[in-house]
């Protein structure tokens, strides 16, 4: 609404309400100018005012690590009780961005300070004008704002329900919309106060929403007896009509702002995410944006494990309970609402009555009663992953949020196959197409890595340089095919044999193998190059369509000690020469190169 307009209303609605007053004259009028100027002037500067912290919004956003976690954020009473009522088909954002949302509230309670104080001031004998509203969560009415020599005996906890009985409640009844109790019988205790005072007089009328609904109302009470015998409820409710206006405009208007702001922020994140070159980096985009704008009491990522087809990984998790989720993984055949939400690429929207709960994963997880709503949104995408957000209150999301979360889960799930795609090609370049063993290169540039690390740690590492023995002749027999399946063969065999997560296994060359035990002694290298061997050679290898096959492998071996004079290049070669001479001194052994005994040079394992 632009500001003439504003002011045109507001000053009509001054006049009606001067009209409305029974028999002022002049002086009235006179009054009614005024509040019709001061009621434009209130919108102009809470108007104003509302618009002045936006800058500062923008501001924060842009370092979003300053951001609190909805969860933490204060909602005020006056906000709560407007977003229930004034835009109720769609429950209002959740953005609470703690110093913005407070500006809002102040002005709103400034404005609506203002104008009750108007109305105690051109009604005579005033003792506390009140505005009430709903909260719909309990059909309470509760006081917002008040002003007058009473005000600061309002309990600000007190609840008018329908039930009560009280005075108020009668505004609840459809055919009573209001009061007007001039002289009460002998001086009446108003349940709103936390003492009791002798009120004689009191006027209330409903206050409505643009659909209608009564959401509020505005009182006046006084100590005088029929005080308000003049006073027109009408002209009241129409004050009532202007308050409300406000209100709802100023909280709109507040509340489109955050709206966009989301948005805002999630086209930063977008950018974010096609950044990243990690997985892990996507999901952590994800959390944050997540944390920073919607409302929950716990958020999970969780997606298909990638490694692992039959599992599904909680892959961020905060909030409650997190201590017991995170990283845990779970099977895809257990029935858990969230295995089937992934499997089935379903979004979930669930309730829970109080008590209840319903198996995330699988029945023997730890529960939680306290949770009242669950939104679960697969991306849809392969690798699967959802979002899955809790809260303990059973209110859903708004469709604001919910499409907020969905472009978030959609965008997100690109960048996943992006980056997996990324990391799929540095996989490749990394490792060996045909056994999957790291190849050359990488083992060159683990075993600088470990070697500073051995040196510092004061550890040995073991090398063990292997060929297959005789490999050339299984080719030109069997076929290359053949020799390819033996050597994915062997390469199990060796991984088998090792500590697959603390040592390294490469192809090294053609149908060559080097191993690296990391912190081995002299008699854990040469029972470990043995053990292979042996298994190797007990091992058959089944070739399609043809008998299994037997080979042998040769092995040179090498003890790194740390601090010692040799290059890691130098102990690989140390290491070669001792499987050259195994292969010199019959194949399908273990020789170790000692530089004790450099005339040696090369040792018989056992
Ligand atoms: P030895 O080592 O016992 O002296 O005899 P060898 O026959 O194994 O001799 P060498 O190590 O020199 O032979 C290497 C053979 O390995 C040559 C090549 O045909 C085979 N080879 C290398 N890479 C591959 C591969 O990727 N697939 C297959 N099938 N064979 C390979
Ligand atoms: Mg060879
Ligand atoms: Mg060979």
């Amino acid at each position: 609404m632009n500001l003439k307009l504003t002011y045109i209303l507001c000053s009509l609605g001054g006049i009606f309400i001067g009209l409305s007053f029974n028999g002022g004259g002049w002086m009235l009028l006179a009054l009614v100018g005024l509040l019709a100027f001061v009621f434009a002037y209130l919108y102009n500067s809470s108007r104003e005012s509302s618009d002045s912290p936006i800058p500062s919004i923008i501001q924060r956003n842009a370092d979003t690590t300053s951001l609190k976690t909805a969860r933490v954020t204060t909602r005020t009473a006056v906000i709560e009780a407007i977003e229930n009522e004034y835009v109720p088909e769609e429950p209002l954002v959740d953005y609470r961005k703690t110093q913005y949302w407070k500006t809002v509230d102040n002005d709103l309670s400034r404005a609506l300070g203002d104008e009750l104080s108007l109305l105690a001031g051109i009604i005579p004998n005033v003792h506390s004008a009140v505005f009430f509203m709903l909260r719909s969560k309990d059909e309470t009415f509760f006081p917002v704002k008040a002003v007058g020599e009473g005000a600061s005996k309002i309990n600000r906890q007190a609840q008018i329900g329908s039930s009560s009985g009280s005075l108020f409640s009668r505004l609840l009844r459809p055919e009573e919309s209001q009061i007007l109790e001039g002289d009460l019988n002998g001086a009446k205790t108003l349940q709103i106060y936390n003492q009791d005072l002798p009120v004689r007089s009191v006027i209330a009328v409903p206050v409505y929403n643009h659909r209608k609904n009564r959401n509020g109302f505005l009182m006046l009470d006084s100590l005088q007896m029929n005080a308000f015998q003049n006073v027109s409820p009408k002209t009241l409710a129409r004050a009532a009509s202007v308050i409300q206006t406000l209100c709802s405009k100023l909280y709109a208007a507040a509340n489109n702002y955050i709206q966009q702001e989301q948005y805002a922020v999630l086209y930063r994140y977008q950018k974010n995410f096609f950044q990243s070159m990690s997985v892990k980096d996507v999901y952590r985009h994800i959390g944050e944006f997540i944390k920073s704008n919607i409302v929950f009491d716990r958020m999970m990522l969780i997606s298909k494990d990638l490694q692992d087809d039959d599992k599904i990984k909680v892959v961020l998790c905060e909030g409650e309970d997190c201590d017991y989720f995170q990283g845990r993984e779970f099977s895809i055949n257990q029935t858990g609402l969230l295995i089937l939400a992934l499997e089935k690429n379903y979004a979930i929207e669930r309730k829970f009555t109080p008590k209840e709960y319903v198996a995330r994963f699988e029945p023997s997880e730890r529960p939680n009663e306290s949770f009242r709503y669950l939104y679960a949104l697969p991306s849809g995408m392969t690798p699967n992953f959802a979002i899955v957000l809790e809260r303990s209150i059973p209110e859903s999301y708004s469709e604001h949020d919910k499409s907020i979360l969905q472009t978030i889960t959609s965008t997100a799930g690109f960048a996943l196959e992006r980056v997996l795609q990324f990391e799929k090609g540095k996989d490749l370049a990394m490792r060996d197409g045909l056994t999957g063993l790291i190849n050359h290169r990488t083992m060159h540039e683990k075993l600088y890595a470990e070697n500073l690390r051995a040196e510092r740690q004061k550890v040995n590492i073991g090398l063990l340089m292997m060929d297959i023995d005789k490999f050339k002749s299984i080719n030109d027999t069997y076929g290359h095919p053949a020799g390819d399946e033996i050597l994915k063969g062997i390469a199990k065999t060796i991984m088998s044999e090792v500590r697959s997560e603390i040592d390294l296994v490469a192809r090294y060359g053609g149908e060559e193998f080097v191993v690296a035990l990391i912190d081995t002694s002299e008699s854990g290298l040469k029972e470990t190059a043995e053990r292979i061997r042996k298994t190797i050679e007990a091992t058959s290898y089944n070739i399609k369509q043809k008998l299994p096959l037997n080979v042998t492998v040769s092995i040179g071996a090498y003890l790194k000690h740390p601090n010692g004079k040799y290059s890691m290049a130098e102990c690989l070669k140390f290491a070669d020469t001792a499987l050259y001479k195994a292969k010199e001194g019959g194949r399908n052994q273990v020789k170790e190169y000692l530089e004790s005994e450099p005339d040696v040079l090369v040792q018989d394992s056992e």
